[in-house]
Parts: C-alpha cells; sequence; structure tokens
C-alpha cells in the first residue's frame, strides 16, 4: 500500500524551478530577479553578531524589526507583520481568508505563486486577463468582484510582466473594492517603480482597513537567501489572524538581524534604484536594435516577446544557457514566446545582449 496524501497535493501545481542550482558556477543568473550585488558589509557583519545566540529561538514577535519598519514608514507595529519571505504571508494571507466556496481575483499572466492560493485552500481562483500593454485590467478586476470574493491581488510592478499602474488608477480601484473584500497590493519592486514615490501608497493604509502592502528584503535589499518579507496593514486584525495560523518562529535571528541592519542603509538603496534604471534603459535600447519591443518595465527586469520569424522560445531558452545566460522562458510564467530577463551587473547585461544577437542570428 502507497501512503494516501490529501486532495490539496493532488492540485497543487509544481513551481517552476529555475535551474540555477544545477548549473555550472560561471553562467550569469538572470532568471529569479534576484539582486546581483552582494550583501552590503554591514549586513554581513549583522549576520555574524548574532551566530553565537543560534541555541535560542529567535524572537517570535519580531518586535525590533517591527519598531524599525515603524519608524520607517510610520505605520503602528501592531499593523506590521513579517513573514520568511514575502510568500509566507501571501500564502498566510490565503490560509486566513480563503475556503471552499472563497473566490481569489487576480491578473494573468502574474506572480506564478497566486495559483497556491486556491490550491492550498480550495477556493475558486478568478484569472483576469492582462490589457495589450500587458497591464492589470482593474476594470476588468472589479467586474469579477461578486460577494464571494475574499481577496483581490494587485501585482504592481506586475510579475512577470514588469509593467506599473500609477497610484491614482490604483487609488480609483481601492476605493471601488467593497470593504469586506481584502486588496493585498503586492509591491515586491515597488523601489524600482518610477511612476510614484514607493513609499506613498502606504498613506492608503490610513483610509482603507481592508488593504494589505505586501513588500520583501528579497529584491531590491538582495537579501533572498535568508527570507525575510513584511505586511504594512490597514486593520491589526489581519496580523493577527496570520500570526495565529502559522508556526511561531518562522523568521530566524539571521534573517530579523539583516534586515534590521539594511533598513539602515537607505542612501544604497537609492542608488541601486539608480543603477537599475541604467540597466533598464541600456537593456531596452539593445533589444530595440533587434527589432524587439519589450513591456514598460518598471521593475529590476524586462519582458519582451521573440521576433515571430525567429527560434521558438525553448529554443531561446537552451541557446542562451549554452551561452552562460540563464534567464524565465514565458510559457513558465503563463505566456508562451515571451522572455522574462532580470538585469545584472553591467557585464552581466553584456553578456546577455551579445548571446542573443547569437541565437537569434543577428
Ligand atoms: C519575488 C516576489 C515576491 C517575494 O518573494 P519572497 O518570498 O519575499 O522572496 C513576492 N511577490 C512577487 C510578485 C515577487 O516577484
Amino acid at each position: 500500500m502507497a501512503i494516501e496524501f490529501s486532495k490539496r497535493v493532488g492540485r497543487t501545481p509544481a513551481y517552476p524551478m529555475s535551474g540555477a542550482q544545477a548549473l555550472p558556477e560561471d553562467i550569469v543568473l538572470m532568471a529569479s530577479n534576484e539582486s546581483p550585488e552582494p550583501p552590503l558589509p554591514q549586513v554581513v557583519a549583522a549576520i555574524q553578531g548574532v551566530l553565537g545566540n543560534a541555541n535560542r529561538y529567535p524572537d517570535p514577535t519580531n518586535t525590533k524589526l517591527r519598531r524599525a519598519l515603524s519608524d520607517r514608514y510610520d505605520v503602528p507595529a501592531n499593523r506590521i507583520a513579517i513573514g520568511a519571505g514575502s510568500c509566507d504571508l501571501l500564502m498566510t494571507a490565503g490560509d486566513v481568508l480563503l475556503e471552499p466556496g472563497a473566490e481569489v481575483v487576480y491578473s494573468w499572466p502574474s506572480f506564478s505563486v497566486y495559483p497556491y492560493l486556491e490550491a492550498a485552500t480550495g477556493a475558486t481562483g478568478i484569472r483576469v486577463p492582462l490589457n495589450d500593454a500587458h497591464e492589470h485590467d482593474l476594470d476588468a478586476m472589479l467586474a469579477q468582484i461578486t460577494v464571494a470574493t475574499r481577496l483581490v491581488i494587485v501585482c504592481n510592478p506586475n510579475n512577470p510582466t514588469s509593467t506599473a499602474l500609477p497610484l491614482d488608477a490604483i487609488t480609483r480601484f481601492i476605493e471601488a473594492v467593497p470593504r469586506h473584500v481584502c486588496i493585498l497590493l503586492d509591491e515586491a519592486y515597488c523601489e524600482f517603480n518610477t511612476l510614484d514615490d514607493p513609499d506613498s501608497s502606504v498613506d492608503l493604509l490610513k483610509k482603507h482597513s481592508n488593504l494589505v502592502l505586501l513588500r520583501t528584503f528579497s529584491k531590491i535589499y538582495g537579501l533572498c537567501g535568508l527570507r525575510v518579507g513584511y505586511a504594512l496593514c490597514g486593520d491589526p486584525r489581519f496580523v493577527e489572524a496570520v500570526d495565529q495560523v502559522r508556526q511561531p518562529f518562522f523568521c530566524s535571528i539571521t534573517a530579523q538581524a539583516a534586515a534590521i541592519e539594511a533598513l539602515k542603509h537607505q542612501d544604497v538603496i537609492a542608488e541601486r534604484v539608480e543603477r537599475t534604471v541604467i540597466a533598464r534603459v541600456e537593456l531596452e535600447s539593445a533589444l530595440n536594435d533587434m527589432g524587439i519591443e519589450p513591456a514598460a518595465s518598471q521593475a529590476n527586469f524586462c519582458w519582451f516577446p521573440l521576433p515571430e520569424d525567429g527560434p521558438t522560445e525553448p529554443e531561446v531558452v537552451k541557446g542562451l544557457v549554452d551561452r552562460g545566460v540563464l534567464i524565465r522562458g514565458g510559457t513558465g510564467q503563463g505566456r508562451e514566446g515571451f522572455l522574462r530577463v532580470t538585469y545584472g551587473t553591467p557585464r552581466d547585461n553584456d553578456r546577455f545582449v551579445a548571446a542573443l544577437r547569437e541565437v537569434l542570428g543577428q
């Protein structure tokens, strides 16, 4: 007799792996929207400083980190939730909001983790297609909200398409969503967005108790290997609910220490944004030279269709790997014939451009 697993296992898709771990060391990693820059020496020192306490459990209330975030954003600490990466908070939001008969509305293609929420909870997922500019169609999303809707997710800037909507469009959407529906604004890439001040969405929390801003130390802070993210919430009961259903010690002592230290170096964050914008402009022009029109990126990656008369998506992905460049094909991200490419260092970007030219026969 084989072990009998729950229905949940049967309906849960396999996460599309980048395959980076199995590749030789000299490969350029542009597949997972990571930062190409190693952690700051001060962050490494903060991590080393707590390792000697590893025989003790971490602070389950994450008090120091929540206080640091509270100072940074002027949001009361009781309205800040911490997670082992923001995906932890995302999945836990599903646990506290969804169940069979409930509905979750999100755009598609969007973050590949969202379908796990319905798989994990037995709720119904409603996917609303992006518009022709690869942006969320907020009016179409509003039209899908019913009495059964518990959660609506807006990914801004959107992964995998890199596009962002201006804050005034998001604000009008939030005002139109019924109060019983939790609006989760996934802002994993908000620091890279130059359309609006990344801190301006925080003001919306004062007026909208059903709003949750999901943010992370994985992207601009470059700490994805440590797993720490946070949610700024309109209602302290959201924080209580997610803490109620999770294991208590989800955020390690090293992750807490690193995040607290990283927050102190906002000048470095501003420099990273500048370097990202330079990469964005340079890669866009290199792609344009190849006759490729990427979506309007406000993130640390770009999204573009492959030329129709050229090699297929799997051929291009393989051709790039053979030349030492790992990126993501669009099929695993919900759209065949596209590529998602994370910006690397200037050297990485040059290597990608040269490899793509060769693969496309240009
Ligand atoms: C990378 C990413 C996250 C962050 O994941 P972590 O669990 O914090 O590493 C969240 N949302 C989106 C859309 C992302 O692309």
